[in-house]
């Protein structure tokens, strides 16, 4: 073994630098919570190149007085905290004096700053932590922090930082969560060039959650009102039905700090059990305000998560406050809410494009709405009576999924092969809209229309590839996704063309504009953040298996729904799949078809 040494201050502080500023997002939230901290109104991020050769922080914040401003990058150092004890109670977003040091390491660093008591500025530049002199600057009230070429002088680091455009994407979402945090601070995102996000700073919750999230997910967002021993939360959560793919929007604030925290998403998704869809999750931007000694901020090297003093009282008051918000919705006519939940903001609070209303075009023939179907219940002899909500058929034992029934064995009457033997089923009828009812001998079959056409769309497009009818839409449809599912749509491109999607940049925003027709308009962004999560799961490094997760969406796609109105062809042209025995499960191994049988039904009747 080499001789144990003390390494030398450099080599310590780019090793400290490492656990603070692991890419440029790290650097964006450090210098935005040091403007909030520093009481700015209005905070401005630019960035070029993902913010790895560019990234500017300006605050209108208290500025740094000249004297201190090399004192502020030396390590350890800080205004915000004292001694011991104020670690118990932190109310700023640094406290560490660590950020400074650790950026101004591994990089080329400019302030301008001043201070309202001096009418004129300092400046000061650092080179891979090595400062130059002190100088004066005429420059506004505030502080500008310019960082160029992060990582120049840690190759290590730089080697594992991602394409310009993933990287931007995480600092745009490092950005959208200091946002978040502090709604009466006004930030903006430019990003080479073009800006991306501006939120009013207007103190008001749901204009910043309208300005960060947009209209759409904000439109299915519920408010959240509550409290617990000592605390408060406020914020807002999404309805049942508008969970999306994944956990990626959920936010969680403590005391004005953004958090990662497992006990909180438990306590929301708690609150949501039995309601949602399996494998969706709900969406919130949640605030918990509770006294400063009841949280330890100080147990992480990005300061992201924290520790609870009574963790069973943040799990109940965040579990309670999400319940009330999503009974509270029950009493209310869906429409109605839905209007005052989040009204408008300000004009100059929408930095997006204005989303278009969704038309729905001319779809293929399988679809064609619900029409029929309710005209029929009309004409029956009851016209005036609504239809009472079918109750669930009492059935003890739950009928059993089968495979359905093998072609006949060979032995009997081997038929000509130019003309099939006729079929030993028939189609009795269609109930809820979803279920094809089939009698065949003694057995009745109940087949799931929608998971059999899954299953014959799936088998067809594997055989023999997906040949998608695209359309142009006159304007695209814009879907507001997560960064990391933004950026792997844009990083399959070629691959979504493919199956039928033109996907380019908009802003913060994917622009679709070109879908196939199996996908309805309204249905995309839906669609293109199931395929971009199952891309990120999948992973990049397995095209095949890519492949294959894009045509199950598409099958599904595709696949004639429950709850629509099918024709009669198309109902026995499914029927005919799954009686021959050609589709047995759906591609997600769910049973195409269940049956009952004549003794069954005796049993129930009480006739046997
Ligand atoms: P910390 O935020 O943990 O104190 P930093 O290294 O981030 O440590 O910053 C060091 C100090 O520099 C801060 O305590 C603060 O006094 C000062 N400072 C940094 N950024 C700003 C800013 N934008 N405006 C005013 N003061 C700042
Ligand atoms: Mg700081």
């Amino acid at each position: 073994m080499p001789e144990i040494q003390v390494l030398s201050p450099h080599v310590a502080d780019l090793i400290a630098a490492g656990e603070v500023v692991e890419r440029p997002a790290s650097v964006a939230k450090e210098l935005v919570e040091n403007a909030i901290d520093a009481g700015a109104g209005q905070v401005t991020v630019e960035i070029a190149h993902g913010g790895l050769t560019f990234l500017r922080v300006t605050d209108d914040g208290c500025g740094i007085p000249a004297g201190q401003l090399a004192t502020a990058f030396l390590r350890h150092a800080t205004s915000k905290l004292r001694t011991e004890y104020d670690l118990e109670a932190i109310g700023t977003l640094g406290f560490r004096g660590e950020a400074l040091a650790a950026i101004a390491a591994v990089s080329r660093v400019e302030v301008l700053t001043r201070t309202a008591d001096s009418p004129l500025g300092a400046s000061l530049s650092l080179e891979g932590g090595v400062p130059g002199e002190v100088e004066e600057a005429g420059c506004p009230l505030g502080t500008t922090m310019v960082v160029r070429d992060l990582f120049y002088n840690t190759p290590a680091r730089l080697k594992f930082m991602k394409k310009d455009a993933a990287e931007g994407a995480a600092v745009f979402a490092a950005v959208q969560r200091e946002a978040l945090s502090h709604p009466e601070v006004s930030v903006k995102f430019i990003r080479d060039g073009k800006q991306e996000l501006l939120t009013p700073g207007d103190g008001q919750l749901q204009s910043a959650v309208y300005a960060v999230l947009g209209r759409e997910l904000a439109l299915g967002f519920r408010p959240v009102k509550g409290s617990g021993e000592d605390m408060a939360v406020s914020g807002f959560v999404s309805l049942p039905a508008c969970c999306r793919g994944s956990r990626s929007w959920q936010f969680f604030f403590v005391n004005g700090r953004q958090v990662k925290s497992k006990l909180m998403t438990a306590a929301l998704e708690q609150a949501y059990q039995n309601q949602k869809m399996v494998g969706k999750f709900p969406g919130c931007v949640l605030y918990l305000t509770t006294k400063l000694s009841a949280v330890d901020v100080n147990v992480h090297p990005a300061k992201t998560e924290v520790k609870f003093g009574s963790e069973r009282a943040v799990f109940s008051a965040v579990y309670h406050a999400v319940l009330s918000a999503l009974e509270g919705d029950r009493s209310h006519p869906r429409a109605e809410w839905k209007q005052e939940a989040i009204p408008a903001p300000p004009a100059q609070a929408e930095p997006q494009q204005t989303r278009i209303p969704l038309e729905r075009p001319a779809r293929p023939p399988l679809r064609t709405g619900h029409g029929p179907v309710v005209a029929r219940v009309h004409d029956t002899a009851f016209p005036t009576r609504p239809a009472p909500p079918a109750p669930a058929p009492e059935v003890r034992q739950a009928p059993e999924p089968v495979q359905p029934p093998r072609p006949e064995p060979v032995r009997e009457a081997p038929a000509p092969a130019e003309e099939p033997p006729p079929a030993d089923w028939r189609v009795a009828g269609e109930v809820l809209n979803t279920y094809i009812i089939v009698e065949q001998g003694d057995t009745v079959l109940f087949i799931d229309k929608h998971a059999a056409h899954e299953r014959m769309n799936f088998d067809r497009m594997k055989a023999a590839g997906y040949d998608p009818m695209a359309q142009t839409l006159l304007t695209p449809a814009l879907c507001r996704l997560s960064a990391p599912e933004h950026q792997v749509l844009l990083d399959h491109q070629g691959l979504l063309e493919e199956f039928g999607f033109e996907v380019d940049e908009l802003g913060a925003d994917l622009a679709v504009r070109q879908a196939p027709f199996d996908v309805a308009v309204e249905d995309i962004p839906a669609t293109l953040e199931e395929i971009a999560q199952k891309l990120l799961t999948t992973g990049s490094a397995d095209p095949a298996a890519a492949r294959d997760e894009l045509l199950h969406t598409m099958a599904c796609k595709a696949a004639i729904k429950g709850g629509w109105h099918t024709s009669p062809q198309e109902l026995e042209r499914v029927a005919q799949a799954v009686m021959s025995g050609q589709v047995k499960y759906c591609p997600h191994g769910r049973p195409v078809a269940i049956q009952l049988t004549k003794k069954e039904l005796e049993k129930q009747f009480k006739r046997a």
